[in-house]
């Protein structure tokens, strides 16, 4: 640290992304990208546009947002676009959570949550999940804070009903609850269509998990008018051109191509299962995900050795020290091949360990 970090941020403990190797040619299962590529028309609009970067991007995103009406069904004006869904989840905790509207989510979730947080200085407070992992509703209604929460959670998968979501809401009239649904094309209901019913409920999403766009940062809220223009408040306060010509570009020409990226969700959802069979075959313990991972524990190894060995073999899975998740991995679902090969090199391992 220099001495000059001010003494605002100097306790800050950023967030750890997970491992981008580039030595190796790892079978990546540890970030939750999609395995396939974006569609071929992704490049070659990318590339049109390359043409025009001496010009802004559009602070506004009107044609990506019109495009995204027609997708999800809402007005333009109900949209915010992000450079990814980190950046709604900061803008909206800077929005609408201070000392006096205190955040809560639960005390395994993603872990940008309490970074956004302490960053922003806003005081939070974690609430256990059951012991099962899953989350009782009863420890979020009526509760007059500013609620966040992963729906499909993270890292566990489990995904709640969009009827408790909306009881979650509608018992929190006073403050905003924000539903992350990064996970939500892999097996969940989205609560987007509650948004025009209840004005505090900010849904945010991600193109980075079912849309194959990781790389080019985009992400969004959907909400009442009244949250997106606080929302773009913060933005054309922080950064207006947030969203760059050639992502923007991208997502264009992603979602003009809706079908082909569901698809994918579908061969995911797949793969996911087959997975999951084979891991309980080898005896370990795997939660019901809706994500496009599974959260798996086995009694023969810990989290940790089985993590390490894994990526000796060139397999790469996220391993959490969070004492309540330190004996499990987390494993994304990429294509049957990659899968096959997971549940290969554990099979090895075992062997090796005569487990
Ligand atoms: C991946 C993820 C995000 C955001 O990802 P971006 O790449 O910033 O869009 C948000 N919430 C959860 C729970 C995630 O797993």
């Amino acid at each position: 640290m220099s001495r000059f970090f001010t003494s605002k941020y100097s306790s800050l403990t950023p967030y750890t992304p997970g491992e981008q190797p580039k030595d190796l040619e790892y079978v990546k299962l540890n970030t939750n990208e999609s395995p396939f590529a974006p569609s071929p028309s992704v490049a070659k609009k990318v590339e049109q546009e390359a043409n025009k970067l001496m010009l802004y991007s559009d602070p506004e995103c009107v044609d990506l947002r019109k495009k995204m009406s027609k997708v999800f069904g809402v007005k333009s004006e109900n949209i915010i676009m992000t450079n990814g869904s980190d950046e709604v989840l900061n803008f909206a905790f800077m929005a609408f959570a201070d000392q006096k509207n205190p955040l809560i989510f639960p005390d395994i979730t993603y872990g940008f949550y309490p970074v956004f947080a302490e960053l922003n200085g806003i005081p939070y407070q974690e609430i256990p999940l059951k012991s099962d992992f899953s989350i009782d509703i009863n420890d979020y209604l009526g509760k007059n804070k500013t609620i966040v929460i992963a729906n499909p959670n993270a890292p566990t998968g489990l995904l709640l009903s969009l009827e408790k979501i909306e009881k979650i809401v509608s018992s929190n009239p006073q403050n905003i609850v924000i539903i992350d649904e990064a996970y939500i094309d892999f097996g969940g209901e989205s609560a987007i269509k509650l948004t025009e019913k209840y004005d505090n409920l900010l849904v945010t999403g991600t193109f980075s998990k079912s849309r194959s766009l990781a790389g080019g940062r985009l992400g969004f809220g959907i909400a009442n008018e009244k949250i997106i223009n606080d929302l773009n408040t913060i933005k054309y306060s922080t950064n207006p051109y947030n969203v760059n010509r050639l992502t923007a570009a991208a997502g264009k020409a992603v979602l003009d191509e809706n079908d082909y990226y569901l698809n994918n969700c579908k061969k995911i959802i797949e793969n996911r299962e087959f997975t999951k069979l084979e891991l309980e075959n080898l005896g370990f313990e795997v939660l019901n995900s809706s994500a496009n991972f599974l959260f798996a524990k086995s009694e023969k190894i810990d989290g940790e050795t089985l993590y390490k060995e894994l990526k000796k073999k060139g397999v790469l899975v996220r391993h959490f020290e969070k004492e309540r998740i330190k004996n499990y991995n987390r494993i994304t679902i990429g294509t049957k091949e990659q899968m096959e090969t997971l549940i290969q090199k554990i099979k090895e391992i075992f062997k090796e360990k005569q487990l």
